[in-house]
């Protein structure tokens, strides 16, 4: 069909029967990429997820016959892909993909194979790439050949019932709107660390669940987010950069083959992908990046892997959509955002979860998106609907961040709904009663924020012993606890059993304190104690170290010896 108007990356077409609705299509010489939105009255319009600078009236487009897909397959580790998932050849690319993979079988001829049976890996870095039978092909397997294999390369080959031969070679094409197959959604049960303790101990993520990150310019969500790519406990990484400069990219892309992967010591891109979309690029490719970085997601998760997604900013994606949009002259709704912002928004965070999966393993997807609402007004729509859809709500809070308190988690306004989720893997696991540690925390920082609004009024010394104590317990935590320096080698990540150390320091410190008090120790000579500063060093600390055990058991000392 021929192109009779261009408004930006909207074509007008003059529709000759040769499309459908949602049909991928490429357009004029330049075979730019595009989807077919609309089919109305002998027109389609169409749009293309390039710059369209190029594309004059007259020329052609024409229709794929299948949906707009990405090609699934290995060598997607350590790269960066753009919006559509394609390799994107600028930037200092980490590794580039080997040509050939050399494939291992894990089945043999004659088996019965079905959706998602692994029919053997190809090695990904330290990832196994399990190679499976894409959904939809059920049969005996005829053959399977294991050794050096190149794109375009068979594999294994399938007899399906109808006797025709399927042909499965190491990539498949997925359209990246459709969530692929799975055998069973399970219920949420393990958590999801980032290393962050504000985060992990305070407002836990689980695995599988959905995290949202609000924050005015400025507050920290970049941050936030590189800190939990870095240090969250997931096999595979995608890191969604969504609208935001090209130089955050750059900062991953520099530091990530640097760093280590703390539990397993290799080079941290190399379990990272990156999907790149900065605000110089073309809006159309923000919109579908949020889904080809879900649709990846999910092909790692039925290989039987912990995978998290972070998009950067939710805010920037749901701008596109807005503009694209209004370029389709459709009624806005709240904001001149269209009325299916909530719909695109499900479509993205219901994808998350803990998976049964086709091959039989269990994987998991954790979802983590940054909002960054115009002036930091959390009642505009992208929040709000938003927040229909996540557990974790993590408000990054700029008085915090300008008092340098970071990361700048606002604890009043930040919540979790998956406590009662987790309580039993805490139990189970790390042998402490974390609910009943963390809502000792959540107490002493509730009773210090309400102290400090009396102590504007009446000021600190009026206040009573006990009273001047509790708010003592509540700088510790924000001090010794919460804050965590992203700079720091000890301090940028922690795990749980330092987590749990620190605040057992701080809560035991408080316990022993306020007994003291009842048994008239004044205020004054627990405030002046070295015990204090040792508190909010331990977080500096190696774990586990000499070093901290010492300084634990001195703390506990002069706790002890106070009369
Ligand atoms: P946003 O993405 O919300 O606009 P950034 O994540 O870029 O904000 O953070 C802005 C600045 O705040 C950073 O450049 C850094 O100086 C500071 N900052 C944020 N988080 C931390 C942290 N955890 N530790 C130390 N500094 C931080
Ligand atoms: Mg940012």
């Amino acid at each position: 069909m021929k192109i009779y108007k261009i408004n930006g990356p909207i074509l007008k077409c003059h529709d000759d029967g040769s499309v459908k609705v949602k049909e991928m299509v490429e357009a004029g010489p330049g075979k730019l990429i595009g989807e077919v939105i609309d089919v109305s009255r002998s027109s389609a319009t169409v749009q293309i997820y390039d710059n369209t600078d190029g594309l004059k009236i007259g020329q052609d487009v024409y229709g794929k016959g299948r949906p707009l897909s990405i090609r699934l397959g290995p060598g997607l580790i350590g790269s960066i892909l753009s919006g559509l998932g394609i390799p994107l050849s600028t930037g200092p690319s980490p590794a580039a993909a080997p040509a050939v993979f050399n494939f291992s079988p894990a089945v043999t001829p004659e088996e019965k194979v079905f959706p998602g049976t692994v029919l053997g890996s190809v090695p990904e870095y330290g990832i196994k790439h399990c190679i499976m039978v894409p959904p939809g092909i059920t049969g005996d397997l005829v053959k399977i050949q294991g050794g050096p294999a190149a794109p375009g390369d068979t594999v294994a080959e399938i007899r399906t019932v109808s006797g025709a031969i399927e042909k499965i070679g190491l990539f498949h094409d997925w359209p990246v709107r459709e969530r692929r197959p799975f055998k069973e959604r399970l219920g949420i049960a393990e958590p999801f660390f980032s290393g962050q303790r504000v985060l992990d101990f305070i407002f836990p993520l689980g695995r599988g669940g959905c995290a949202a990150v609000p924050g005015g310019f400025g507050a920290g969500k970049t941050i936030i987010q590189h800190s939990i790519a870095k240090w969250g406990n997931a096999d595979i990484v995608i890191y969604i950069g969504c609208g935001e400069r090209g130089n955050e990219i750059a900062q991953i892309l520099e530091e990530f083959p640097e760093l280590n992967d703390p539990r397993t010591e290799r080079p941290l891109m190399e379990r990272t992908i990156i999907i790149a979309n900065t605000s110089n690029m073309p809006v159309t490719a923000r919109e579908s990046s949020i889904y080809t970085g879900i649709t990846i997601a999910e092909y790692y998760r039925d290989m039987g892997y912990d995978v998290v997604i972070l998009a950067d900013s939710t805010s920037r994606w749901a701008e596109a959509l807005r503009e694209i949009s209004s370029r389709l002259e459709e009624i806005p709704a709240e904001e001149g955002y269209p009325a299916y912002l909530a719909s695109r928004l499900a479509e993205y965070y219901e994808r998350a979860g803990n998976y049964l999966c086709l091959s039989g393993r269990k994987g998991t997807i954790t979802a983590i998106g940054a909002v960054s609402p115009q002036g930091g007004d959390f009642s505009e729509p992208v929040t709000q609907q938003t927040k229909r859809y996540i557990k974790s709500f993590w408000v990054l809070d700029k008085d915090l961040a300008s008092e340098r308190h970071f990361p700048a988690v606002s604890w009043n306004q930040s919540y979790s709904e998956y406590i009662p989720d987790l309580e039993g893997w805490w139990l189970d696991n790390s042998k402490t009663d974390w609910a009943f540690l963390r809502q000792k925390i959540k107490d002493i920082l509730q009773e210090a924020d309400h102290l400090e609004n009396i102590v504007k009024i009446v000021g600190f010394e009026s206040l009573p012993d006990k009273q001047k104590l509790s708010i003592l317990a509540g700088d510790l935590v924000k001090k010794g606890f919460l804050q965590q320096n992203s700079y720091d080698e000890n301090d940028a990540y922690c795990v749980i059993e330092k987590q749990i150390a620190i605040a057992r320091a701080i809560t035991d410190f408080y316990d022993t304190a306020s007994d003291k008090l009842k048994k008239s120790v004044s205020y004054y000579k627990i405030s002046g104690l070295p015990a204090i500063e040792k508190i909010v060093k331990l977080k500096f600390m190696k774990f586990p170290s000499d070093e901290i055990e010492n300084a634990l058991s001195s703390i506990r000392g002069e706790l002890i010896e106070l009369a």
